[in-house]
């Protein structure tokens, strides 16, 4: 079924009998070429692409709970591509470019709202490093904007521009930032996949691999073995526990972040803002309520659940920038498992299992990075070959001494 404007009003005038389950409820089969892993929006992203972009069949997503329960149902809506270095800038650009056309894509309308993303700077020092990463930004076709603070009191005149420790001095623009809504891009491509003819099976956990000398033959699931030539696995907050089924120990760390909503308002963020003093970032979702959140809490853990300690960091980033968020009342507090990697960018990757693959350790930036991640992942298991946009996202980047530290903070995943 497709989607428009005068389906919407067919079935408006008959009573909406004609709509039908945007996926069918797929049972598994004994065998496919492809299996991918994990139902987030990085697991239906890549079935949607291999079977359009790669014109492969015989593929099924196996979900452990249900579509758009995971990580792609709980973040911050982000989407942005201003990176500096050149390993995470072009592929992040991609991904912007495959957000801008997602919704016909799709035929889907997942909210993609390119209402701009600001960086605010406090010191010359930053704001050197923001031209810096601006002009990174331009060279990649990203666009980029120093916005001086008249400028940013244009844009956002509530802010406390004199703050006593954190004046704001500017900021860094990239326009063509904003948000999109997150569970309707698990379900759009869920839905793309599919008509394709890709079998989403829900409630099915995969438990263990079955490899047959260093070639992967099938895993083994809570609803049987399924039988497949090539797995791609793309579970997320769970990486390290599920690669372990194959003996592998990975370059990551499990921690919990947090996010809040707070009561619907009426409109008063132009678009997304971020702190300079500390990790903060604020939008509006188009409900009203003020979305926000900041720091990975800072242990190990796989409880969906933060502590006090971030929530005050947060809300006091929050009343640096943004003194009236003071008056508005929190509703939900949520979390959601984070794979850090050591230097912050995520593996897009073969394994040392022939047919196995593995997609992770997507950090904060998991949710922005979907398309892409989608197609890149897709191209490796249809070509074997890495797509050119995510060559650096190597598993065995740290033996060779081609870590990416955007952050420049070193192998601290606290830092990334
Ligand atoms: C609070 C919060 C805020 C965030 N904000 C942003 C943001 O603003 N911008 C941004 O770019 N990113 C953000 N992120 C990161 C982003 O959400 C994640 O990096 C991204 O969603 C991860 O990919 P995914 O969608 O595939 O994950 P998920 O949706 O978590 O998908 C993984 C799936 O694998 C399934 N699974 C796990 N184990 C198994 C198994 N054994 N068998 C079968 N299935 C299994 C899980 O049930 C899950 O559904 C945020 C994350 C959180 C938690």
């Amino acid at each position: 079924m497709r989607y428009s404007g005068l389906r919407l009003i067919k079935e408006a005038l008959t009573g909406n009998k004609g709509w039908v389950p945007a996926w069918r409820d797929a049972a598994p089969q004994q065998s496919y070429d492809f299996v991918i892993v994990g139902g987030g929006g990085h697991g239906l992203a890549t079935a949607h692409y291999l079977a359009k972009v790669y014109g492969r069949s015989r593929i099924a997503v196996l979900e452990k709970g249900y579509i758009g329960g995971g990580n792609v149902g709980r973040n911050t809506t982000i989407i942005r591509s201003n990176y500096l270095l050149p390993g995470n800038e072009r592929f992040y650009e991609f991904s912007m470019k495959l957000w801008e056309g997602l919704e016909q894509d799709l035929n889907y309308n997942a909210m993609v709202s390119q209402r701009g993303i600001m960086n605010l700077f406090h010191s010359d020092g930053q704001r050197d490093a923001y031209r810096r990463r601006g002009n990174s930004m331009i060279l990649h076709g990203a666009g980029a904007e120093l916005l001086d603070r008249d400028a940013v009191r244009r844009e956002a005149p509530f802010l406390d521009f004199d703050n006593a420790r954190f004046p704001i001095k500017g900021a860094l623009m990239q326009r063509r930032g904003g948000t999109a809504r997150h569970d309707a891009v698990a379900w759009g491509y869920a839905r793309a996949a599919d008509s394709r003819g890709v079998d989403i099976i829900q409630n099915c956990e995969v438990t263990g691999f079955r490899i047959e000398q260093g070639v992967i033959r099938g895993v083994e699931t809570t609803r049987g073995y399924i039988g497949a030539q090539t797995v791609g696995v793309a579970v997320a907050g769970a990486s390290s526990k599920v690669m372990a089924a194959a003996g592998m120990r990975l370059p990551i760390e499990s921690h919990v972040l947090q996010a809040f909503v707070t009561e619907g308002l009426k409109p008063v963020l132009p678009g997304v803002i971020t702190f300079g003093a500390q990790h903060f970032y604020i939008s509006q979702s188009d409900k009203g309520g003020l979305v926000f959140g900041g720091d990975i809490d800072g242990y190990n853990s796989y409880a969906a659940r933060g502590n006090l300690p971030v929530i005050e960091t947060v809300c006091e980033g929050g009343m640096a920038m943004l003194p009236m968020i003071g008056r508005a009342r929190v509703l939900r507090i949520w979390g959601g498992i984070m794979d850090i990697s050591m230097d912050g960018p995520p593996f897009i990757d073969r394994t040392h299992i022939d047919g196995l693959y593995f997609n992770g350790g997507w950090c904060y930036g998991g949710f922005k990075a979907t398309p892409a991640s989608g197609y890149a992942f897709a191209h490796l298991l249809a070509t074997g070959q890495p797509h050119e946009t995510a060559t650096a996202f190597r598993l065995d980047r740290f033996r060779t001494g081609q870590a990416i530290d955007e952050a420049g903070a070193g192998p601290q995943p606290n830092l990334q």
